[in-house]
């Protein structure tokens, strides 16, 4: 088995790896680059490729599947899939068939091609229905941790299910996202519930500014909502938590996404009476309902990135958007902290480390005994 990490190594967002045996070539991820750094051949890197993994629909990961040729197979998550149809509905429609032909897996059930045989593991990100793959080939065994977290609602099945279900592991490529700085542990996504909660309270219309495809981040939310007050969004988002809701909502109450309008003039004297927190995202109608409503009665909790106001990424669109808006930061990674990271290196212990969608992989070096690592 050989592992070519494409991109990665050294760049967040962008990631494609390639696995390789004497006679089945496979890819995971097809991601598009935040911003260009590291040109590549894709005609080369997709020539005699026999399928493409796709860990979880983040475009970075997925963004550049409209350049793969229709023979070759796409695997993706089962909600993931619909998630992502109703996100290219919206965001760019002449390529919605492209996605709506991709294949799925399903978490534990394996699939083999040719002499590889990929297992999804379900993991917790800000993306839903996101996947570690355990990869088998030649007698060797993989680990491609995609992105993952330790510290969301669901971040306490990752040991036991590595435990049970991986064990040790002949190389490990893992996410490094979080390691350019020295962020310690990271706040918990129930820490950041009871934040939102008691900040809710205080403020009868309250706004938050968040990925419209970060579901827990959502969920969450709808449950720190006051009692009685709405909670609002527009059509799509509304369309993307049915997804989740009809899915998954009977099986687990954190995703029993109810009660949820769509926000519409014709009953805004309503929504001044009872109050309400709305999920917005920076577009100018968006931005005209927050003006509608006094500032002294309102809360705008931004619930993304940083990147996307200070640093190299960010977006003038964002800035236009707060322009004049008073808000409050309320976020959390979606990403492992460096002690979940090196919890999953002694879970797995493996004899090879590759990092990727990071910007320092060599973090890694020395710090795990004699194990070598590739950057
Ligand atoms: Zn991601």
């Amino acid at each position: 088995m050989i592992i070519t990490i494409h991109r990665g190594t050294h760049q967040i967002g962008g990631c494609i790896t390639e696995i390789t045996t004497d006679t089945t070539k496979i890819l995971i991820d097809f991601g598009e680059e935040l911003m260009p750094q590291t040109p590549i051949d894709e005609g080369e890197i997709l020539r005699g490729c026999d399928a493409v993994f796709i860990t979880h629909y983040h475009s970075d990961h997925v963004g550049l599947h409209t350049h793969i040729p229709p023979h070759i197979p796409i695997y993706l998550g089962k909600v993931a899939k619909q998630i992502l149809v109703e996100l290219t509905a919206r965001t760019n429609k002449e390529n919605l068939y492209k996605v709506e032909r991709f294949r799925t897996y399903t978490p534990m059930q394996s699939i083999k091609v040719g002499d590889i045989e990929v297992r999804p593991l379900l993991v917790d990100h800000s993306a839903f229905d996101a996947y570690m793959f355990l990869i088998k080939a030649e007698g060797k065994t993989l680990l491609h941790t995609g992105d993952f977290r330790g510290h969301g609602f669901r971040g306490k099945g990752l040991m036991p299910t590595l435990q049970k279900y991986v064990g040790k592991v002949d190389a490990l490529i893992i996410e490094g996202t979080t390691l350019y700085r020295d962020g310690g542990e990271a706040k918990t996504e129930r820490a950041l519930q009871l934040q939102a909660a008691t900040l809710m309270k205080e403020k009868k219309y309250v706004f938050v500014l968040c990925s419209s495809t970060n579901i827990d981040r959502i969920a969450s939310l709808y449950h720190a909502n006051p009692f009685g007050r709405y909670f609002l969004c527009d059509a799509y988002q509304k369309a993307v938590l049915k997804i989740v809701r009809e899915n998954v909502g009977p099986r687990s109450s954190l995703y029993d996404l109810q009660k949820i309008v769509t926000y519409g003039p014709n009953i805004e004297d309503r929504f001044f009476k009872r109050g309400f927190c709305m999920l917005v995202r920076n577009r100018d109608d968006h931005r005209r309902i927050i003006d509608k409503y006094p500032e002294d009665e309102r809360l705008i909790l931004y619930s993304i990135w940083k990147g996307y106001v200070e640093g190299k990424h960010k977006s003038e669109r964002m800035i236009r958007f707060l322009d004049g808006l008073h808000y409050t930061y309320l976020h959390t990674s979606g990403y492992a902290d460096a002690e979940t990271i090196c919890e999953v290196v002694s879970a797995v212990s493996p004899d090879v480390i590759y990092p990727i969608h990071t910007e320092n992989a060599a973090w890694f070096k020395g710090r795990f005994g004699r194990v070598e690592v590739k950057t």
